[in-house]
């Protein structure tokens, strides 16, 4: 970030305008949004900039930019479409202590005007630090039609409504409050009653409140998906807007835990400061802790909760406590990988089934049902099977397993530094051994890109025979 957002205090301060053109009276349309007292200098301005000094809404001196000008002003714009007087001007502002804006020209400018949506008291701004100006407006025009128009409105009532909301207890309880007032009660009153509502509505809603007894915790546990922040559900985005705690995998990447709220308590129980893991006994302690405190908590688990994610053992610490729980799958590893490779995981003629498998279990290399899936045709998600790549090599070509049979290991499913390695059976365990896997990997038995098929011998074409013998 060069840039650093900031909302800066001008009521009653001077911003300072140079310019008599377009591009000024541009930049006025925004700045005469705000409460700050506006001076526009120009030699020659235009007619609307004579009106708006003629209705008081700025002072208007017509002569060019001197030195002094800029003296006490808490922003100055250079707005003249001539480069050589935008320099002259900003040259003379800075030596006046001023923070100058070269309308167009990012390198000289101090600061930057984001694009902005205006719901006053609430206000967004949106910045690409000049890389993208229309990607900021497409933001903006996709806010515009978001947000309510009444929400400036609730808002500012709102705000005149804190002192009085202090009755609840801070935290949980006054936050749940306002989340009823702006996103349930506010936008019904305006629409019924419009504004004039909204104070009886504060009135009655705090009282409903207060009656309220107090918060009972709870735990849900949520899929958080394979990485891509985009990929979590909406349900489970609302969650994590909302929890108290969050305790994620080590698995969840930076980009989800950014979406938790920012006071949220967020714990990583994949590690303890550089030690080795939270034991799971010490995983389920934690959270029934916080449950009973009448925390709102979530256990945020890479890909589907109910995948290879030790689901029961959490549920059952949390009954055994009295808490309430929910599950909100995910989307599984298996499934980002596959639509990472172009493939399905499913189809018809080459597999009917998809087997879920892990590689590694509590006591090591996990053992499987090797003849079925040595059979030709078979399609299995192979998790946490990297390490174990040559003892699952051994144990199904000793089953009878093809050794051309395709194997597709997918690293860090559905993230940007995705990487996925096509080999066979026969060649899996030194393929494997042959690249540095940092992320997580999953192993897709039976399955080959999408792109790579046509150098490949058709893969497995299964004949009546088999398939007879499978649906036997
Ligand atoms: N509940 C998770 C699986 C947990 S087991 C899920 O549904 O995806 C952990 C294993 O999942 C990892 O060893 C790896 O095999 C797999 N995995 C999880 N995320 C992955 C990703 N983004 N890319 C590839 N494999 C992943």
């Amino acid at each position: 970030m060069d840039h650093f957002p900031i909302f800066l205090a001008v009521e009653g301060r001077r911003i300072v305008v140079s310019g008599g053109g377009e591009t000024a009276l541009a930049k006025l349309r925004i700045l005469l949004k705000t409460t700050a007292r506006i001076t526009v200098l120009s030699g020659a301005p235009a007619p609307d900039l004579v009106k708006l000094a003629d209705q008081g809404k700025i002072t208007l001196i017509a002569r060019a930019f001197g030195p002094g000008d800029a003296l006490c002003a808490a922003l100055v714009y250079a707005a003249n479409d001539d480069a050589a007087e935008d320099a002259r001007v900003a040259r003379l502002a800075r030596a006046d202590g001023a923070l100058v804006n070269i309308v167009d020209n990012l390198e000289d400018s101090a600061f930057i005007t984001p694009a902005i949506v205006d719901r006053d008291p609430v206000t967004i701004a949106i910045g690409t630090e000049g890389a993208a100006p229309v990607l900021a407006r497409a933001i903006k025009a996709d806010l515009e039609e978001h947000l309510p128009v009444s929400l400036g409105l609730a808002a500012r009532v709102g705000k005149a409504f804190r002192k009085a909301a202090e009755a609840l207890p801070m935290g949980r309880k006054r936050r749940d409050f306002w989340a009823d007032y702006y996103f349930n009660a506010a936008p019904k009153v305006v629409e019924a009653q419009g504004a004039a509502g909204l104070d009886a509505a504060l009135s009655e809603l705090l009282a409903k409140h207060l009656a309220d007894a107090p918060t009972e915790g709870r735990v849900d546990l949520v899929g958080a998906g394979p990485g891509d922040p985009e990929l979590l559900t909406l349900k489970a985005r609302r969650l994590l807007d909302r929890a108290d705690v969050v305790i994620h995998d080590r698995l969840v990447s930076p980009g989800i835990l950014e979406l938790a709220r920012r006071e949220a308590i967020l714990i990583d129980a994949g590690k303890e400061g550089f030690g080795p893991s939270m034991t799971q006994a010490q995983i389920c302690a934690l959270m029934v802790d916080h449950g009973k405190r009448g925390a709102h908590v979530v256990r945020l688990k890479g890909g589907d909760p109910a995948i290879f994610s030790r689901l029961d053992e959490e549920i059952e610490a949390l009954e055994a406590a009295g808490i309430a729980w929910s599950i909100v799958p995910g989307i599984t590893a298996a499934s980002a990988a596959a639509a990472g490779i172009g493939q399905a995981l499913t189809k018809r003629g080459r597999n009917a089934s998809l087997r879920i498998v892990t590689g590694h279990d509590m006591k090591g290399f996990a053992e499987q049902d090797w003849r079925g899936l040595a059979r030709p045709g078979t399609v299995a998600a192979i998790y946490m099977g990297a390490r174990g790549a040559r003892f699952i090599q051994g144990r199904l070509m000793m089953h009878g397993a093809d050794p051309a049979t395709p194997v597709t290991a997918v690293e860090n499913a559905s993230r940007t530094d995705m990487r996925s390695i096509a080999t066979t059976l026969g060649q899996l365990a030194a393929t494997l051994e042959a690249e540095v896997l940092t992320g997580p990997v999953i192993l897709l038995y039976g399955l080959c890109p999408r792109t790579a098929e046509a150098a490949l011998p058709l893969p497995h074409p299964i004949s009546l025979a088999d398939r007879k013998e499978e649906f036997a």
